[in-house]
């Protein structure tokens, strides 16, 4: 009897690993190690429909419920793995028990930053990862309490917008002048600083959390400079770590995979949130996307079954915060021009940065809704010119009567 492929986290890239696993025809034994309680799902909604009741998680399933057992997919939820033993191959849960494996995938993905300021442990403090975490906001969320979220990245923005569309009047503390700067950059970010005081939130830009208040629970924030907010509860949204059982395997920042998502002992796998991958095109990178967990998961499985194929997938995401749709391809941290297809006044644009002439990424936001504009093409040509590192003028991608199509050449659109 051969020892299994054992996947450790049900999160997207574990739980598409077991999918790929199967659909790539893998007949050998398979167990999927899931600290949580539910199927493999993706947490998009949570800080969405989900957050604001307006869909169940069905929909976000990697696979139907049932699928793992009509599969022969041992998954066993509320398993918590301690640690990794690459040596003896084996995996020991925090119950001490060990199994044996053949190959083991880590995508234990990645836990909440926790806020180090005096009373943050108050009662009414949350933060969101878990359906249970998001369950709590819920709760919270009453129409006509006031929330304090802290930091505005995209789970920040994205909790301010679900909060304020449920009648919590929110107000967002945060570093930096606007919303996303880093991510984004200056314009697109002063855009979302508009939509969020469009709707109603308080921005207080470039402050931070000094220290809660509060006997019983959460009473108030008050920030560096003093100012103290009142609140029923708030939000945390500071960023995650990459959360690894123990486990002997090069790591920085995440553990280092190299392009097919191996680690650096044999056998050892890893994707998702916590892997930081050598791609092809962008070089070493961590990200912290749903897609990219998706496919990189799958990509692993693959990977664990032989192929040499690099992962090489040009990453993209997407965020909705009220009725606006922001869309990006690509990875840039800095780049040295930012050109724009649209209008940053009207807030409907693509902003494409490159770096030395080279397209390196691309943000759309609501670039939907014109029957005049192919939008969706528009950000399939810019992950295309992403992908062949292409370099045209900007002034050619600036106008917006030329087809970024014709920019990739005329293989490009097949
Ligand atoms: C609220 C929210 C909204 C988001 N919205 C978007 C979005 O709109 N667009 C987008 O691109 N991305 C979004 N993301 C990011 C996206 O969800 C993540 O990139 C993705 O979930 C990463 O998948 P993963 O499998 O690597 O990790 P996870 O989904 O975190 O799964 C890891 C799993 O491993 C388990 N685990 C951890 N440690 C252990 C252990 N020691 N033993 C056993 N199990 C363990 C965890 O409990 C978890 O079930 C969002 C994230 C959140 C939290």
């Amino acid at each position: 009897m051969r020892d299994p492929i054992v996947i450790i986290g049900g999160g997207m890239a574990g739980g598409n690993a077991a999918a790929t696993l199967r659909d790539e025809g893998f007949s050998g034994p398979v167990v999927l190690l899931s600290r949580e309680q539910n199927v493999p799902f993706g947490r998009p909604p949570l800080s969405k429909t989900y957050l604001r009741s307006e869909e169940d998680l069905a929909g976000w399933y990697v696979r139907p419920a049932g699928w793992y057992a009509e599969h022969d997919v041992e998954l066993r939820n509320g398993v918590v793995v301690a640690a990794v033993d690459p040596a003896a191959h084996t995996v020991t849960l925090d119950s001490g028990a060990e199994i044996r494996y053949e190959k083991v995938l880590i995508a234990t993905g990645g836990r909440n930053r926790r806020i180090e300021a005096d009373g943050a442990d108050l009662p009414g403090i949350h933060y969101l990862r878990t359906v249970a975490q998001c369950d709590a906001i819920k709760q919270e969320a009453v129409r006509g309490r006031t929330a304090v979220i802290v930091g505005m990245g995209f789970i920040g923005c994205e909790v301010a917008a679900s909060l304020t569309q449920l009648g919590v009047r929110v107000t967002a503390v945060f570093p930096g002048r606007d919303p996303l700067e880093r991510v984004l950059g200056d314009q697109v970010a002063g855009v979302m600083s508009a939509i969020h005081r469009a709707n109603g939130v308080e921005l207080l830009a470039g402050e931070q959390v000094a220290a809660f208040e509060g006997t019983s629970r959460v009473a108030a924030a008050v920030t560096r400079s003093g100012r103290r907010i009142e609140c029923d509860f708030a939000v945390a949204g500071v960023g995650i770590e990459p959360d690894i059982p123990a486990v002997g395997v090069e790591q920085q920042n995440g553990i280092l995979v190299d392009e097919r998502c191996r680690a650096s002992a044999p056998d050892v796998y890893a994707a998702g949130d916590l892997a930081n991958h050598l791609h092809p095109l962008f070089g070493r990178i961590r990200v912290e996307h749903y897609n990219n967990a998706e496919k990189q998961g799958a990509a692993a499985a693959r990977s664990m079954l032989g192929s040499t194929a690099p992962y090489d997938y040009v990453h993209s995401f997407w965020s909705d915060q009220y009725d606006h749709k922001l869309e990006y391809v690509g990875h840039v941290e800095k780049w040295d021009q930012f050109v724009v297809r649209g209008s940053v006044r009207d807030g409907k644009l693509i902003g494409i940065y490159l770096v030395d002439g080279i397209v390196r990424a691309a943000v759309g936001l609501d670039r939907g809704g014109d029957p005049e504009l192919d939008t969706d093409g528009e950000m399939a040509a810019c992950d295309r010119l992403v992908a062949m590192q292409a370099s045209p003028a900007p002034a050619a991608l600036s106008d917006e009567k030329t087809d970024l199509w014709s920019l990739a050449g005329p293989e490009a659109r097949s």
